[in-house]
């Protein structure tokens, strides 16, 4: 039996259900698997279990914000490599890139661009897991 080919994995973090569900739909629609938090505790929570290719944050969020989750996920040498694009409306390029994430989407933003953030990043994530079981993409 041939081994099941790579299947890209996004976690999104996002309190806004509306937001997150439409997400989830439009990267569902090109084959990724998507698993959803409500905010940084959950998404740390969720980590210690799954590998995502991919984390999209959004920066306000109740219980632990993105900005927190940013310092969390430093501390952890297992979760510090999975690429992280803040998605909101706050906050700026630099200012992510500085607490380590690998790039940012200001809100509202169109589905394309997304889709492009996110092909370009989880492919990256994937091109760093360890083990090197052979890449499909
Ligand atoms: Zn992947």
């Amino acid at each position: 039996m041939p081994p099941a080919p790579h299947q890209h994995c996004v976690l999104v973090i996002e309190d806004d259900h509306a937001t997150r569900d439409s997400v989830t739909q439009a990267l569902a629609g090109e084959d990724f698997r998507v698993l959803g938090s409500d905010d940084g505790a959950d998404a740390l929570a969720k980590l210690a279990t799954i590998q995502p290719c991919l984390i999209l944050l959004d920066l306000m969020m109740p219980r632990m914000d993105g900005w927190q989750f940013m310092e969390e996920l430093r501390v952890h040498p297992g979760f510090s490599r999975i690429p992280v694009v803040v998605v909101s409306a706050y906050g700026t390029r630099e200012g992510v890139r500085s607490v380590g994430a690998a790039d940012y989407l200001r809100k509202p933003f169109e589905f394309p661009v997304l889709l492009d953030f996110v092909g370009r990043y989880c492919r990256l994530g994937c091109e760093l897991e360890p083990g090197g079981s052979k890449k499909t993409h």
